[in-house]
């Protein structure tokens, strides 16, 4: 399986397949592959004739230095994960190729990109948007592949497909956990056993969130304060924030109508973990 850095011979291989009429999944990524990136590729690979994988860790999305320099690498055996699961191609470009001297046109999706996520890491989202829209057009997919985990993200891609009129079909997939619930996470790796062990109760707060929706409680407020409740229990833990939101808009709900989505962000030592679900019906 090629590893391409170089973006004429990513255009080349494109090219060729598009030549053909052969669909092309998507599945962009910050690479330290684990089993949700896994998933979408799987999936991309059912869908597709064609999988690309993208590992790029893009610096422009990055609000702390230090979680750029900290985020985990390794190219070789991501590419190794990626074939296993069915991926045909890695692209990883370096960041001098993406954004060479002179490079000044960003994508901002204005209004969703304000909250949560957008409020704690000021220009994340510009970055990703960016690299997403940049992505789109050097890869030209049939569909992509997006985590619910970030379902800010996967809610402004959406919007960025819609507003800018790539030809792309966004498929949202289910967040892939470990067994006591953490949403599996390329930061992961950077906690501890024991607060590894603790962060699963973010997992415990969600559920929470979910059950009281599901018995009927219909007020937005009461049911975040329950799962900060839920949340405080984990040690050392430092809420940033848990919502429900109305998935569209990513406004808070007041009053909750289905489906909902529930955000959740928190510190665990220096790692910060995100996590999200989106209730959709009173059984389920
Ligand atoms: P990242 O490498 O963290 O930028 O993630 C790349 C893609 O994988 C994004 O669309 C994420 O939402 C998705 N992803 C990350 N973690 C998970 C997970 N545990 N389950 C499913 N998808 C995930």
């Amino acid at each position: 399986m090629p590893i391409v850095r170089g973006l004429p011979r990513l255009k080349a291989i494109i090219g060729d397949l598009k030549k053909k009429g052969r669909t092309i999944g998507f599945v962009p990524t910050m690479g330290a592959l684990h089993e949700g990136h896994l998933s979408l590729i799987r999936q991309a690979a059912k869908e597709n004739d064609f999988v690309v994988v993208s590992v790029f860790v893009n610096p422009i999305q990055f609000d702390r230095e230090s979680d750029f320099s900290s985020y985990p690498r390794g190219l070789r055996s991501d590419a190794r994960r990626a074939a296993e699961a069915g991926c045909d191609l890695i692209f990883a470009p370096s960041a001098g190729a993406l954004y060479p001297p002179g490079f000044q046109t960003f994508v901002d999706v204005t209004r969703l990109s304000l909250p949560w996520e957008g409020r704690a890491r000021p220009g994340h989202f510009r970055g990703v948007a960016t690299v997403v829209a940049k992505l789109f057009n050097l890869v030209s997919p049939t569909r992509a592949y997006f985590g619910r985990k970030d379902a800010q993200q996967a809610r402004l891609v959406q919007q960025l497909i819609e507003d800018l009129h790539f030809p792309v079909i966004l498929r949202v997939r289910p967040t892939v956990r470990e067994s006591g619930g953490l949403a599996m996470s390329s930061r992961n790796s950077l906690l501890s056993p024991s607060e590894r062990r603790r962060a699963s109760g973010i997992f415990d707060a969600l559920q929470e969130g979910g059950r009281l929706i599901k018995c009927g409680q219909r007020r937005g407020e009461a049911i975040s304060r329950r799962m900060r409740v839920v949340l405080r229990r984990i040690p050392d833990v430092k809420i940033d924030y848990v919502a429900v939101v109305n998935p569209k808009t990513l406004e808070p709900l007041k009053t909750v109508r289905l489906p909902a989505a529930i955000l959740a962000a928190v510190w665990m030592g220096g790692v910060r973990l995100i996590d999200g679900c989106v209730v959709s019906t009173k059984k389920g």
